[in-house]
């Protein structure tokens, strides 16, 4: 990645496949599927009654990225407290609604952007599809059927024990065709579970089967370090391959780090513009530098960068001042000091404990150049 001050700029950067086609479906004033732009959700972990925290933690997603925002309805308490979140959150709100189909009444008509529905536990959901098919045409309610393995209908319950991944989508088309029979089709699918192998089998059957909007997830994905790396896997497997259209990591960790993962898997397949990002050797036997420390510690200093350059931290001359050329700003550490490289010039030399105030005030000083420079600056990906 580099920054362009002046050569004409390709409005795109390559991706692995073309998107799959789908349906465009609202959610509010956002849409998921067809060509918007591929979304990243979370869900909040507070009460839902507890009006004001949620609001804080909507706040907190949204700082941090997230494009639209779940919270789970489980009592009519919750239900109650939808008409404010709705109201004061600044993202899309989607209701997460099992067992309790009254709550999906009060969400569609408390203004929430989307509903999630599950199949599995919504039995009596079925009797009612017209009816809310109806109350969400009328409210431009986006739905989501959400099928996940843990709570799947028990009449697949047989061919879950031979076929898992068809036991999800066929939860999926099912429920899909009984809001189709009523002429209803603003909603997204997602098949989550919790193996990464298992789901993108699921995610790949749907994408054959229906066009409608796929929501990306492996459910239980587990703590940070292996929810990331399972969710990330699978993710790319499917993304590359054009599969999904909205995304949520499910993480044992705060909501706002879902957020930051599901970015950067967005961003790593060139699915959103590149912000922010270091590049960063492993250490060696060569390093001649704390390069963990480096690389944490610039990270953390720039963490709210919002312009797309590249900081190269590199523990050595070895590869050093090659891999910092190539970025837009970097150090290549020697001897107790550090060659800092700004687009491919050395313009300076400082010792070790200036490195990391000096990359800050440089990264600061290249924002800047770089907002006067084009506006709204963009990436290219070489
Ligand atoms: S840049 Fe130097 S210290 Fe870092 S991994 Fe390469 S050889 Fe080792």
């Amino acid at each position: 990645m580099s920054i362009n001050l002046g050569i004409p700029i390709p409005k795109t950067a390559p991706v692995l496949a073309e998107r799959r086609p789908t349906r465009k479906v609202p959610v509010g004033k956002l849409f998921v599927g067809g060509d918007a732009p591929i979304s990243v959700q979370s869900m909040t972990t507070t009460p839902t009654s507890n009006i004001n925290a949620t609001l804080q933690q909507i706040a907190e997603l949204t700082a941090a990225g997230c494009d639209i925002v779940r919270v789970a309805v489980p009592s009519q308490d919750d239900a109650d407290a939808l008409p404010a979140i709705a109201a004061k959150s600044q993202i899309p709100v989607v209701a997460d609604i099992h067992f309790q189909p009254r709550y999906v009444f009060d969400a569609i008509e408390a203004g929430c952007a989307g509903v999630r529905v599950n199949p599995g536990n919504i039995k009596a959901f079925d009797d009612k599809i017209a009816d809310i098919a109806k109350a969400a045409t009328d409210h431009g309610t986006g739905l989501r059927i959400g099928v996940n393995a843990g709570s799947l209908d028990k009449r697949l319950r047989a061919l879950y024990e031979t076929d898992p991944a068809g036991a999800l989508v066929q939860s999926a088309l099912g429920e899909a065709s009984l809001f189709e029979e009523v002429g209803f089709h603003d909603f997204a699918i997602s098949v989550k579970h919790h193996d990464p192998v298992i789901m993108v089998q699921a995610y790949r059957r749907l994408s054959q089967a229906c066009d409608y909007p796929l929501h990306l997830g492996v459910t239980e994905a587990g703590p940070s370090f292996q929810g990331t790396i399972k969710s990330s896997v699978a993710f790319g497997a499917l993304l590359a391959e054009g599969i999904g259209d909205t995304i949520r990591v499910s993480l044992s960790a705060p909501p706002v780090e879902e957020v930051r993962v599901g970015i950067k898997i967005l961003e790593s397949l060139n699915l959103r513009p590149r912000q922010f990002e270091i590049v960063s050797c492993p250490s060696c036997g060569r390093a001649q530098v704390d390069v963990y420390k480096l690389a944490n510690d610039v990270t953390e200093g720039l963490k709210d960068m919002t312009v797309p350059i590249r900081v190269a931290v590199m523990g050595c001359v070895v590869n050093g001042p090659g891999e910092a050329r190539e970025a837009d700003l970097g150090v290549a550490s020697g001897n107790g000091r550090g060659q800092i490289f700004v687009r491919g010039e050395v313009i300076k030399t400082v010792p070790e404990d200036e490195i990391v105030p000096t990359l800050i005030a440089e990264a600061n000083r290249l924002a800047e150049e770089l907002g006067e420079a084009t506006g709204t600056p963009e990436v290219v990906v070489r």
